[in-house]
C-alpha cells in the first residue's frame, strides 16, 4: 500500500515571515494520515525543519547538484540539504529544465546524488502544450522516464511527479482521463523496468494547478498517489484543503 503524499513547492517565494504558514499547517494537521512535505527556498530549510519538528510535516529541497562537494559557486549538494534538515529533493522541475537547460542526463545524476545522500528524489516529468497537441505526450514522458531515473531507484528513494508544463501556474488542468492515461503509463513503465515490487511501490504525484476545489477529483484518478503543488502550497489554508482531500481520497 503506497502512503499518499502532499508535497508543496514554494519555488523562489518566502522569507522568514513565511514560516508562520508552517505553524498553521502543523496546528491544522496534528496527526496527518498522509505524508506532508514542504520544499521552501534553500535559505529557509533549516528554520523550516525546526518549525515542523515533532510534527507530521517534512521539509525538502527544490534542486541539488550532482556532486558531493567542489568548485560550484552558488550550488548545493544533496548532503548539504540533508544536513540542513531536508528528507527529499525535487529534481528536474520544468522550471529548472527551462531556466537552467537541465537535460535528462543531468537530472539522473542529481537524482542519483540525492539517493546516495539518503534523500528521496522527486523527479518531475511532463510535456509541453505543443507536444500534447502533436499527440506526443507518452513518447515524451517515456523518454524522460528512461533518461532521468537512476538504476538504484526504489519505492523509498524515488517519487515521480507528472507535471504537464502547460498546467503549471496556469489554472489549466488536463482532463481526469488524460491524467489517468499518463499515470497508468508511468506505472507500467516502472513495473517493466524495475519489476512489479519496486514499480508498484513508487509514488506518483500529479502536479499542475492543483487547488482545494479540484483536488478531490484528481485524487480519485487511478495511480494518483498525491500531488506536487506550487501556488496553492504557499498559504497553509489552501494547502490544508488539498491535504484534507487527499486524506479522504
Ligand atoms: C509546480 O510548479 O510544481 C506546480 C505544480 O505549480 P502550480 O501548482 O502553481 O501549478
Amino acid at each position: 500500500m503506497r502512503r499518499r503524499l502532499a508535497a508543496g513547492n514554494w519555488k523562489m517565494n518566502g522569507t522568514g515571515a513565511a514560516l508562520s504558514e508552517l505553524d498553521t499547517l502543523t496546528a491544522t494537521h496534528p496527526s496527518p494520515t498522509v505524508d506532508i512535505l514542504i520544499c521552501p527556498p534553500a535559505t529557509l530549510i533549516h528554520r523550516a525543519g525546526q518549525a515542523v519538528q515533532g510534527s507530521g510535516v517534512a521539509i525538502g529541497g527544490q534542486d541539488c547538484h550532482a556532486e558531493v562537494s567542489g568548485a560550484h559557486t552558488g550550488d548545493l549538494s544533496a548532503e548539504m540539504l540533508k544536513d540542513a534538515g531536508a528528507t527529499s529533493v525535487i529534481v528536474g522541475h520544468s522550471e529548472r529544465r527551462e531556466d537552467h537547460g537541465e537535460k535528462d542526463d543531468d537530472i539522473r545524476a542529481k537524482a542519483r546524488a540525492a539517493m546516495n545522500a539518503g534523500l528521496t528524489a522527486i523527479i518531475c516529468v511532463g510535456e509541453s502544450l505543443e507536444q500534447r497537441e502533436a499527440a506526443n505526450t507518452l513518447d515524451i514522458i517515456g523518454g524522460q522516464l528512461s533518461g532521468s531515473i537512476p538504476d538504484l531507484a526504489t519505492g523509498e528513494n524515488l517519487v515521480l511527479a507528472y507535471e504537464p508544463i502547460w498546467a503549471i501556474g496556469t489554472g489549466k488542468v488536463p482532463t481526469l482521463e488524460e491524467i489517468g492515461e499518463v499515470h497508468d503509463f508511468i506505472r507500467a513503465r516502472l513495473e517493466r523496468r524495475f519489476g512489479e515490487g519496486v514499480g508498484r511501490s513508487v509514488r506518483l504525484l500529479y502536479g499542475g494547478s492543483v487547488k482545494p476545489d479540484n483536488a478531490a477529483e484528481i485524487f480519485g484518478v487511478s495511480n494518483v498517489d498525491g500531488a506536487l503543488v506550487g501556488g496553492a502550497s504557499l498559504k497553509a489554508r489552501d494547502f490544508s484543503g488539498i491535504i484534507s482531500a487527499l486524506e479522504q481520497a
